[in-house]
């Protein structure tokens, strides 16, 4: 696989090799001595992912790629920090990734946990989970006050909050955006059937 330089092109390597996973024919590329060895000195993934931790969201086995092609940023619920912002920058600016996935799921915990303490039913003690939960709660409440109370509704509605925050607060990935070198594409992951959905886009990935 050459390595694709265009935002139109870096999505459409990771919509084929979502497809090939959902298949069951994955081609695992890139995953080999030689590979390993090529990059040794230095890496140029095409893409980041900033998605949820969730054990089931593999990155590079959900799209098919290898070493060195995504450049990956997790956390439960993928909720925006500093360290994430500045990680996402770092792909983008120093990386020169060509497109940003930020990528949920159906039946997040994490949302679910955001959901529960909006009732008051929040199980999980630890205190820095409530960390988590905080960040997800301005969306819950704008989707409960909006009438919408299915866990996938205020997933989708996360995705979207989530990529504003980003264009938002990162000068870095706005212009990148404006310059046509980068796309920022928000999707839903379907747990059983392996599937990416996308949600949607800013700036051009066709
Ligand atoms: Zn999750």
């Amino acid at each position: 696989m050459t390595r694709p330089n265009t935002p139109a092109q870096a999505w459409s390597a990771l919509v084929d090799g979502n497809h090939r996973f959902v298949e069951g024919s994955p081609a695992h590329p890139n995953q080999d001595v030689d590979r390993r060895a090529a990059l040794a000195g230095a890496q140029i993934p095409f893409a980041a992912l900033f998605g949820c931790a969730d054990s089931r969201l593999s990155a590079e086995i959900i799209f098919d790629v290898g070493l060195g092609d995504l450049f990956v940023v997790r956390n439960a619920g993928q909720v925006i920090a500093e360290t994430i912002l500045g990680s996402l920058e770092y792909a983008v600016e120093v990386l020169g990734v060509s497109v940003i996935v930020v990528l949920g799921h159906d039946e997040c915990g994490a949302i679910r946990a955001a959901m529960d303490s909006s009732i008051g039913k929040l199980r999980a003690k630890g205190e820095f989970i409530q960390n988590i939960v905080a960040r997800i709660q301005p969306t819950v409440t704008t989707a409960f006050a909006n009438g919408k109370h299915h866990i996938d509704e205020v997933t989708e509605l996360h995705i979207h909050d989530t990529i504003d925050e980003i264009m938002t607060r990162s000068k870095v990935i706005r212009e990148a955006v404006e310059t046509g070198k980068l796309g920022v594409v928000g999707a839903n992951y379907k747990l059983a059937l392996g599937e990416i959905h996308p949600i949607t886009t800013v700036g051009s990935v066709e």
